[in-house]
């Protein structure tokens, strides 16, 4: 959430007070609204949506295993046809 700005209902930023994270695409920030005379403090779920661009390095990954899981025979005609790159 770096760089993104939490807003209170209230129209004011909210500053995240803590961060409670419940794995690598899920968290809950503990929000405080910076107006005064608001005081509203809440929690914003943040989680992981859906992909837009796939991950280079698990394009990679996927890369390596799939040539792992050629036959020599296999492996030697990709060889050849990279080379055609
Ligand atoms: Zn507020």
């Amino acid at each position: 959430m770096i760089g993104s700005k939490i807003h209170c209902g209230c129209g004011e930023r909210a500053v995240i007070k803590k961060t409670n994270r419940l794995s690598n695409d899920c968290a809950d920030l503990y929000c405080e609204c910076k107006n005064k005379e608001c005081g509203h403090s809440f929690v914003v779920s943040l989680y992981y949506s859906h992909t837009l661009s796939p991950s280079a390095k698990a394009t990679e990954n996927l890369a390596v295993h799939l040539v792992r899981a050629l036959s020599p025979q296999g492996r030697a005609s990709l060889q050849q046809q990279l080379t055609l790159f």
